[in-house]
């Protein structure tokens, strides 16, 4: 079928015009999806997993799909996209969509909300395999012998292990031809097989530098999920931070940077960003585990970069924001990230507020600071990494 839609990559106004919101693997699947229900209609729910971008919740539109994703990039891609398209979409105000698609984030049950077995599971290979092996342990408790299981994938992410996943939590599974550098697999869930327990959230003893051991929960999504990132562990004993701060941990992945604030002044306030849903989830997680009577100190925010606070009418005194920047988005190796980030942080900051980087030294994080901020100081270095500090004046 020829249709056309206009399709963005949110946030449309940092992205590049080259960049497309959808890839080869987008195409390959809806045409075969097509040809597959003008063959056998649609009997049960439609599926759609880790879209990266909306395309394919606008092109299934008709059969209202239920879409599930980790990343609040993706889910505002989405919305916006529809928007664009004219599919008129009901938002709540927490931002999940209601109407033509309904979506789901990855910390919300899917057995829950898939009430009658899916007839179609619509799946884009995740960079992150472990997220796969999630969803995959998910899927098996609302699908049956007749779901009809796709995943889709440029052909060099769809390894042997993508393959073996597929085979040791669901059942018999097949690839396509490679069309346009991507493939699509075929799984046929299997339904005598025993459930595969999940390994997530992984749980680790970190011992702060205040003396302090919080265990770290980290979902199947979350960043260094396995141990402590370097640059963490560089960042944590540089940071300073006393009772009337109130902290943004910036991009927080389990919480880490939000959780030793808490350790060395009990009586701040933390508000832990990220732009993956498991990843605010794990810092909550961690929050309560560790510090049960600092939670309401606290708050959990999805958002991209600082946008969700800066679009409050009433905007939080933030005097201190902690990071430690991400490399890439979606599939992409970018700064574009971390220039964001800063830039929402000298946004958001009150007058002298700080914001404390960590990164590697080749990224030259100091250029951008001394541009948006005026100057910037080193607070430690070693061989590899450097730990800025910068006022906002
Ligand atoms: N703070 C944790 C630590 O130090 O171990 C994680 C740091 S990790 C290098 C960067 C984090 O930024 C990831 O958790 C990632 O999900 C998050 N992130 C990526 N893009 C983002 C965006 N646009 N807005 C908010 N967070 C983002």
């Amino acid at each position: 079928a020829d249709r056309q839609f206009t399709l963005i990559r949110y946030p449309q106004k940092h992205q590049h015009v080259s960049l497309q919101a959808w890839d080869s693997a987008d195409e390959l699947l809806i045409s075969h999806v097509e040809a597959a229900l003008s063959e056998k209609p649609l009997t049960g729910p439609m599926l759609i997993f880790n879209d990266d971008f909306g395309a394919l919740g606008c092109w299934f539109t008709q059969y209202n799909p239920i879409w599930i994703s980790d990343s609040y990039i993706a889910l505002r891609s989405l919305r916006e996209n529809l928007i664009l398209n004219n599919a008129n979409p009901d938002v709540t105000a927490d931002g999940a969509i209601t109407s033509v698609v309904k979506s789901l984030t990855s910390v919300e049950s899917l057995s829950i909300n898939t009430p009658t077995a899916p007839d179609m599971i619509l799946i884009k290979v995740p960079r992150t395999l472990a997220l796969l092996e999630q969803q995959l342990i998910d899927i098996k408790r609302v699908a049956t012998a007749s779901t009809r299981i796709i995943a889709a994938g440029k052909v060099k992410n769809i390894t042997k292990t993508v393959l073996g996943l597929f085979e040791k939590v669901l059942g018999k599974t097949t690839t396509s031809l490679a069309k346009k550098k991507s493939r699509l697999v075929f799984c046929q869930m299997d339904e005598k097989k025993a459930e595969v327990t999940s390994p997530y959230p992984t749980t680790w003893p970190c011992t702060l530098p205040t003396g302090q051991t919080v265990q770290l929960a980290n979902l199947a999504n979350v960043f260094s999920r396995q141990s402590l990132d370097i640059g963490a562990r560089i960042m944590l004993p540089h940071m300073t931070v006393s009772s009337n701060d109130v902290v943004v941990d910036l991009g927080c992945g389990n919480g880490v940077l939000g959780l030793q604030a808490l350790s060395m002044a009990p009586d701040c306030k933390v508000i832990f960003v990220d732009e993956s849903f498991m990843a605010v989830e794990s810092a909550r997680l961690n929050v309560l585990n560790n510090f049960p009577d600092k939670i309401d100190q606290c708050e959990f925010i999805a958002s991209n970069c600082l946008e969700a606070l800066l679009e409050r009418t009433e905007r939080p005194a933030v005097t201190k924001v902690l990071c430690n920047p991400p490399f890439h988005q979606q599939n992409a190796i970018t700064d574009h990230i971390a220039w964001q980030m800063f830039q929402d942080a000298r946004d958001l900051l009150v007058r002298s507020g700080h914001l404390i980087v960590v990164g590697n030294r080749h990224l030259e994080y100091h250029i951008k600071l001394k541009r948006l901020f005026g100057g910037t100081n080193i607070i430690a270095s070693d061989n590899k990494f450097v730990i800025l500090g910068t006022a906002k004046r």
